[in-house]
């Protein structure tokens, strides 16, 4: 971040810290002098996050939490009232802490599930235990990539490669085809990259499990052995 060109003047600095397109994550908060304002959709509850250093983190559910509905806001109280004259209720998180979140009827059943997950992450052990079981499944898959002699490629830096979103191409696009449907056809569905860049993508989020994680390895071991 050293080298950034950031507008010391700037209201806030809001980054993603998994872009979930091309899989890369930031290593670490950024440092900055201005409110730090963070989309943790898809890494929220996947690894620990240095709350004290944000603003404001918002995050759907529906990627390592609960169901998609359900939005959690975190906000340092000193910004509270920073909102516009022209901000609509729903959006005024003020209004919103004031209500203790209950500004309207609030999605009970998925606040629910989402208490659930909490319960469960605390039963695994708390989100470090999360985390490593995250970090170990990200090593095994990008390991299979790496050693699979340019069969597979990902070219994220290593230190930026997300845990929970696992991008990669195979060599031959006819075969990429190929490696799709017969996936698919085992069982492990989903695995088409996002439709904006193709190649493939695994997404590992915190409910998939090691076991899982290693059963796709072997799958990817396998076809390469018999398309290599
Ligand atoms: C998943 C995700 C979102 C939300 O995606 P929707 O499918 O539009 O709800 C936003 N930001 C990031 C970084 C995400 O990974």
């Amino acid at each position: 971040m050293t080298n950034w060109n950031l507008n010391p003047n700037a209201a806030y600095l809001h980054y993603t810290e998994n872009e979930t397109v091309h899989g890369v994550q930031f290593a670490g908060a950024p440092c900055v002098s201005v409110p730090l304002v963070c989309d943790a959709c898809s890494s929220l509850l996947s690894k620990p996050i240095d709350v004290a250093k944000h603003g404001l983190i918002y995050a759907a559910a529906q990627k390592n939490m609960g169901p998609a509905g359900l939005t959690i806001v975190i906000i340092d109280a000193a910004l509270l009232d920073a909102a516009l004259e022209v901000t609509p209720d729903i959006l005024n998180y003020a209004h919103i802490a004031n209500a203790e979140s209950m500004l309207n009827t609030p999605a009970t059943f998925l606040w629910c599930l989402t208490g659930l997950t909490f319960k469960w992450i605390q039963r695994c052990g708390g989100i470090e235990k999360i985390h490593q079981t995250n970090q170990a499944k990200a090593e095994l898959l990008y390991r299979t990539i790496d050693d699979s002699d340019g069969f597979y490629r990902n070219s994220v830096q290593a230190s930026f490669r997300p845990i929970n979103n696992v991008p990669f191409v195979l060599a031959d696009t006819a075969v990429e085809k190929d490696f799709l449907c017969l996936a698919d056809q085992s069982g492990f569905r989903g695995l088409r990259g996002h439709a904006s860049v193709g190649g493939v993508r695994a997404c590992i989020y915190s409910a998939v499990t090691l076991p899982a994680v290693e059963a796709l390895t072997d799958f990817i071991q396998d076809f390469a052995r018999v398309h290599g």
